[in-house]
């Protein structure tokens, strides 16, 4: 036998981790664990607890506190009494806090790798090279927002004590990703690890307490959901962030509507892997490899629905299965394993029950003929062809090692493939071909896309979702955000709100009392569904009628804007010049619009005519923003470029304030309108004659039909229906009670904001957008 011949039959031996220093660590720390509150350890009062267990080997690793009612009282507590200290404490202090964290995790590197790899039973060659150093990289990136806080973000301090609650499947780097930029902007915080991988949460508090943090400024409670439960309900608690099923997600939503809580949300995904026939196919499978089968497939943003173009379906998939064949599947403290153990077994249930659905609706499963341990929780690689579109495991999360493919054959079909889900976490797009690259990547509807590569994170790009898949963004300065409310109003204050009810209504605003009214959508003019109208009072009598809109009417509203989506691919000149147009059609008509303000709500001619000017401000200002609120190009660990690109959230829903009714909705729909979104505005419900007004002035200007239509009418009549509808992306609520419209949009899970007049340009903007983060990797 030759050298040679060796070389070619050679197997991988094993190469085993050593597990001793975490097994010491266990031993001192366990192997009945507490918690970590207000800066010392503590045990349920209850004794309550559970066992949590390698589900490689099946092997016990210790109990886990099961924190009640009164333990989440006390950490939150504890994280109230701490906030006034952390949050004044100079930028400075905590970033040295945060930078003593981050060398921290680099010394246990190997430590908290291996006690991971021993929870979860994800590969050490994962946790080693990746779950840990993102996670150091986390916290000496935040410590830089910390140390520049005060001149980066103007205007901004923390919400307050913040609960959050993650999942299992990156423990301690979903950790990092909520208590960094948390402890960046001043927050306290109460954390609850998933209850299957709580041991490196609490390796976690033994590290903020080696280096002194502050006692009550991280806590780490463990238990399982109902604990989770106790957090984000708590009535003390000023934000919830949470990572994790979107189930889950969605009761947290219906549980936080109405309460004042900031919210942030990362569910799942069912992320599309895009492969053209231009692009570099080996690349693209080991692309693949790593976009599904990369800690067993158990990630939100996992490629899991594979679109091939056709011309190479055959060719790729014999590829895959090639490569699929040659995944070593196996104990995870192997260096030389490339997938590890399934969480649990109930977790393990749900991929085979998803597998076995897959097949009976008439799906083609493959598996290779990979050895497999005898024990332990282990699933096979999986492929399954011969699906459709609609089949259940093409449209739900399986969050298992389970891949299906469908093939395309233009890029049109490719891009409505992508977009056919609920989801919208992340995207792969592969070919050589620049502009199918970018084109593609600007039309997947998702919050990162990765261009010929796949799973690249790093601190400063923020992570997060469109869609069903959550909303808030995670790194980077847009996940900041997640982590701080405006404390200062820095726009002008209003010229005069007061309704005076002695003033004389000029002659004007008589004058179109005969006027039959319509609602305003797609561009036209259009009776009410319902045939009703309302009048409207001034303070001295009738001043006019409007319709009175009900849920045909917001349907036919909904489907016009989401038919008129193209708005936002305009280029943002275009859409200036539309929003300047308005401004001057607005002004040439200021007296009647002045005159119409007072009659109707009784306001000085002085307020009116300054109401009047100060909207035409608006529709300049709005206008101006048009091509100046850019995005960013991030510097990451990745060479190459991330684009942070400012996208139109898609259709917006908008509910305008009685005060100042003219100057609320231009400040609140201008905006929307300049930034591509198409909108739904309710106007004033009380003086909405200034907004069915503009209905002439919007006919000569050119806002294409559709990108804004106006629904007048009693607004609990119809609110809900507009909340609730799927086709809405977004909705501002500039009047009535945020608590219906978040309950009310549960089910999509719309990003909802109590929309204030009084907000910074900057903050408005940032409400009416979501950042997409594109990955372009390059190099010769
Ligand atoms: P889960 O959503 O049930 O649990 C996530 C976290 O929420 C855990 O810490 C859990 O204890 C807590 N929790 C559960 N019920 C709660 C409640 N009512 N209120 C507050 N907190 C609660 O997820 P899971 O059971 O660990 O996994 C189930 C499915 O979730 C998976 O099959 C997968 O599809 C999905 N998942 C998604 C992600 C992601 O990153 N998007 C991560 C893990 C799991
Ligand atoms: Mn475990």
């Amino acid at each position: 036998m030759t050298v040679k011949d060796i070389l070619e039959t050679l197997e991988w031996g094993p190469a085993p981790e050593s597990d001793k220093f975490a097994r010491e660590w266990l031993e001192n720390h366990g192997p009945d664990f507490g918690m970590y509150i207000n800066g010392a350890w503590v045990k349920p009062k209850s004794g309550d607890n559970f066992e949590t267990h390698n589900p490689a080997t099946g092997e016990l690793l210790g109990t886990i506190s099961q924190a009640g009612k009164p333990e989440v009282d006390a950490a939150v507590a504890a994280a109230r009494a701490a906030l006034p200290g952390w949050s004044s404490s100079p930028g400075h202090v905590r970033a040295r806090y945060l930078y003593a964290i981050a060398r921290q995790v680099q010394k246990h590197h190997r430590l908290l790798a291996v006690i991971e790899t021993l929870d979860n039973g994800k590969p050490v060659r994962e946790t080693r090279d990746a779950d840990v150093p993102l996670v150091a990289r986390h916290f000496y990136h935040h410590a830089g927002w910390a140390q520049l806080f005060d001149e980066t973000f103007p205007g901004y301090g923390p919400v307050g004590v913040c609960g959050q609650v993650i999942p299992w499947n990156f423990p301690l780097l979903m950790l990092a990703w909520k208590i960094a930029p948390a402890l960046a902007a001043g927050n306290t915080v109460v954390l609850k690890p998933a209850e299957f991988t709580s041991i490196s949460a609490l390796a976690f508090a033994a590290i903020c307490d080696s280096i002194g943090l502050p006692p009550g400024v991280v806590n780490i409670v463990t238990g399982d959901g109902l604990t989770g439960a106790c957090i984000t309900e708590h009535e003390d608690i000023d934000k919830v962030a949470f990572t994790g099923s979107t189930e889950v997600g969605r009761i947290i939503r219906k549980a936080t509507a109405g309460t004042g809580k900031g919210l942030t949300l990362e569910l799942g995904g069912k992320s599309p892997f895009i492969v053209f026939e231009d692009a570099d196919i080996d690349s693209a499978i080991e692309g693949l490899v790593n976009a599904i089968w990369f800690n067993q497939g158990q990630v939100c943003c996992a490629g899991s629905r594979l679109l091939v173009q056709e011309s190479i379906s055959e060719v790729f998939h014999e590829k895959l299965r090639s490569r699929m064949s040659k995944l070593r599947v196996g104990n995870p403290m192997d260096k030389a394993v490339d997938m590890g153990a399934i969480v649990d077994e109930s977790q393990r249930k749900i991929i085979a029950d998803l597998c076995q659905l897959g097949c009976d609706e008439g799906g083609a499963m493959w598996q290779p003929d990979t050895e497999m341990p005898d024990t332990g929780c282990f699933f096979p690689p999986t492929l399954f062809t011969n699906v459709s579109p609609s089949s259940t495991i093409v449209q739900e999360e399986i969050f298992g090692p389970v891949l299906v493919a469908l093939t395309f054959r233009t890029h049109k079909e490719a891009i409505a493939l992508a977009n056919n889900t609920r989801y919208g976490l992340a995207g792969s797009v592969w070919s050589q071909d620049i502009d199918t690259a970018l084109e593609v990547a600007r039309s997947i509807r998702a919050g990162a896309i990765w261009v010929n590569c796949t799973n690249q994170f790093d601190a400063n790009a923020g992570f997060g979702g469109y869609r069903e898949s959550g909303f808030g963004r995670e790194g980077g300065r847009e996940g900041m955000f997640a982590y701080m409310r405006p404390v200062s109003k820095l726009t002008e204050t209003s010229t005069s709100s007061k309704i005076s009810t002695n003033s004389t209504p000029s002659a004007s605003g008589a004058e179109s009392i005969d006027r039959t009214a319509k609602m305003y959508i797609s561009g036209k003019q259009k009776r009410p569904d319902g045939g009703y109208t309302l009048d409207i009072n001034g303070p001295n009598g009738l001043v006019g009628e409007v319709g009175r809109g009900n849920r045909k009417d917001i349907r036919d509203a909904v489907e016009a804007a989401c038919g008129a989506t193209k708005w936002a691919n305009v280029n943002a000149h275009s859409r200036a010049q539309v929003l300047y147009y308005i401004a001057e059609n607005l002004e040439q008509r200021g007296a009647e619009y002045a005159a119409r303000l007072s009659s109707m709500t009784g306001c000085s001619d002085e307020d009116a005519t300054n109401e009047v000017a100060d909207s035409v401000a608006e529709w300049f200002r709005w206008a101006a923003w048009c091509d100046k609120y850019d995005g960013a190009v991030h510097e990451t660990t990745m060479h190459g470029l991330v684009l942070a690109v400012n996208e139109a959230l898609g259709v917006a829903g908008v509910t305008c304030p009685n005060q100042r009714p003219l100057h609320g909705f231009t400040r609140l729909v201008a905006p929307l309108l300049a930034m591509g979104n198409t909108v739904i505005a309710i106007p004033s419900e009380s003086h909405p004659l200034s907004a069915t007004d503009l209905y002439q002035v919007l006919e000569t200007s050119d806002l294409p039909g559709g990108v804004l239509n106006i629904v007048t009418g009693i607004h609990s009549e119809f609110v809900g229906d507009l909340a609730a509808h799927d086709g809405v992306d977004s909705m501002w609520v500039g009047a009535g009670d945020i608590a219906e419209v978040q309950i009310a949009s549960v089910t999509n899970m719309k990003r909802v904001w109590k929309a204030d007049t009084g907000a910074s340009d900057a903050e408005i903007l940032r409400q009416a957008t979501h950042v997409k983060n594109i990955w372009l990797p390059h190099g010769l």
